[in-house]
């Protein structure tokens, strides 16, 4: 089934429990720097979770050389750890610069959707912020935003309430 993360940044408040958790579940230990979702605060007190959007076209998966990418059931954009040889054509065919090369890896990092039970979905809700939220869509269309740059998304936040 195809899942998607809506965020909502007015509710996020950066505690990075959700780094720690994605980075627990992937890595086995707390490596925020290997988390598939970051928290952007340009602007402090405006934290903007920042993951990948599962693109329609999924440029990232067209650009690869090697063919280490692709795409599962459920929208998420799957790394093969062993053809990846992080030569950076995802990163720059991605609107949002999103894949990761992370000093230690092996292979770009991006967001699984934990195959489809995102475990920072769970930690969100469970402190009750609920800035990700989890929608499934049985027959394929997902409600999707757009990337947004995480640097201007703040910003915009922080002038909504006239901080900037
Ligand atoms: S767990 Fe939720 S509230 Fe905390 S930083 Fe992540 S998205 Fe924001
Ligand atoms: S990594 Fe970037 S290009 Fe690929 S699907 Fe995600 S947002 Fe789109
Ligand atoms: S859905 Fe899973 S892989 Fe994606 S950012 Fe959340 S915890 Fe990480």
């Amino acid at each position: 089934m195809r899942v998607w993360i809506l965020r909502d940044y007015s509710k996020c408040v950066g505690c990075r429990l959700c780094e720690i958790e994605c980075s627990l579940k992937h890595e086995g230990l707390i490596w925020p720097a290997a988390s598939r979702i970051r928290i952007h605060e340009s602007i402090y007190g405006f934290p903007v979770p920042y993951l990948c959007v599962q693109c329609d076209d999924y440029p990232c998966v067209a650009s690869c050389p090697t063919r280490a990418l692709s795409v599962a059931e459920t929208g998420a954009v799957l790394v093969s750890e062993d053809s990846c040889v992080l030569c950076g054509s995802c990163v720059s065919a991605c609107p949002g610069k999103v894949p990761k090369i992370v000093r230690g890896k092996k292979a770009v990092v991006i967001c699984d959707l934990c195959g489809g039970d995102p475990v920072c979905v769970r930690v969100c809700e469970s402190i009750g912020f609920n800035a990700l939220m989890l929608v499934r869509k049985p027959g394929g269309e997902v409600v999707k935003s757009y990337l947004n740059n995480p640097i201007e998304t703040s910003r915009d936040l922080a002038k909504k309430l006239g901080v900037v």
